[in-house]
């Protein structure tokens, strides 16, 4: 793969980025069944570039911390395959692609409760249930798991932050909101169940799902958290998988990462990537970096409209792609 990283530098490529993408309208939606999300501004725009050789970029709101959503299911996937029991996962979800939305019932039922993958929010249940049975708070874990790959265990105040809130935490009342109107995930749970794919209480999975998903981060540390996927499994803080199951998470973000626009994805974009419904993308440019943009107005498909639109332009501008 090679790297056309001509005038102008990354830096600067950056800030041109935000200015041409940060958006100027209210256009697109945002997800009606987690109220926390309408509140926030429709103009945050923020980019942020991690590289393998320890470089870190960012412009625009890439400091301010968004709602990871399903970006989290990339790490709690991560999570599972670490702990040397990626067999039993695997006979629980499949790696294909959906061509279905993330929340959708239909596939679940016609194929008797196995998930077409992990990305889904039906695979994601498999998963965090696959995590329950090792530990009794998969969120906390997975909180503790992001804080260590964004570079930011240790006292509240240290690694650059503001004392106060340490960032990544888990926004308990956004949790709290979006488990009130949570029947549709409750649904695929109790399906998962009922199929016998589902060994915690229905309830339980879900509400740790939810609590997972509703992590506060910035784009520089998801960045930072995801470099491990573009760097062979090394993360910054050590090895935190093999290099072959590194690159088999890439390949089910590129197929499987935007759900039913990961076709569409590909063709604009050509990297893998992961997207959340609080408008963060996090990508995968394989020995190079890992790319976090967040903008919170999203497509019909669930996927920020303007951080789609950056992407598509830094991969042209700067060559990376897997193709
Ligand atoms: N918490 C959201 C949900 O379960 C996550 C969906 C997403 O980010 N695509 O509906």
């Amino acid at each position: 793969m090679s790297t056309t990283l001509s005038a102008p530098p990354l830096a600067l490529l950056l800030e041109d980025i935000v200015r041409r993408h940060r958006p100027q309208q209210g256009v697109g939606g945002v997800p009606t069944n987690i109220p926390f999300l309408a509140t926030v501004p429709f103009d945050r725009f923020g980019i942020a570039v991690a590289t393998t050789s320890g470089e870190v970029f960012s412009s625009g709101d890439a400091g301010v911390p968004f709602s990871i959503q399903s970006i989290s299911k990339v790490f709690t996937l991560a999570m599972a395959l670490q702990g040397g029991r990626s067999s039993s996962l695997w006979s629980r979800v499949l790696r294909e692609p959906s061509g279905t939305s993330f929340n959708s019932l239909v596939q679940l039922e016609a194929e008797k409760g196995i998930p077409r993958n992990p990305f889904i929010n039906a695979g994601a249940l498999v998963v965090t249930d696959h995590l329950l049975e090792e530990t009794p708070d998969a969120a906390s874990q997975l909180l503790r798991f992001l804080t260590e790959q964004a570079g930011q265990a240790g006292p509240a105040g240290s690694q650059g932050q503001a004392p106060g809130r340490r960032v990544p935490f888990i926004d308990e009342a956004a949790a709290a909101g979006e488990l009130d109107s949570s029947s549709r995930n409750l649904a695929l749970a109790h399906f998962l169940k009922d199929f016998g794919n589902l060994t915690q209480p229905a309830a339980a999975v879900v509400e740790n799902y939810v609590r997972q998903c509703s992590i506060m981060m910035t784009c520089v540390q998801l960045a930072k958290a995801g470099l491990f996927l573009a760097n062979n499994g090394e993360g910054i803080s050590g090895s935190v998988l093999s290099p072959s199951e590194a690159k088999r998470i890439g390949s089910i973000m590129l197929t499987c990462g935007m759900y039913d626009a990961a076709g569409e994805f590909a063709y604009r974009v050509g990297l893998p990537g992961k997207s959340g419904v609080g408008g963060g993308i996090l990508v995968i440019v394989p020995g190079q970096c890992a790319i976090c943009v967040w903008s919170p107005r999203l497509d019909a498909k669930g996927n920020s409209l303007a951080g789609t639109a950056a992407l598509a332009e830094l991969s042209d501008r700067t060559g990376w792609s897997v193709f």
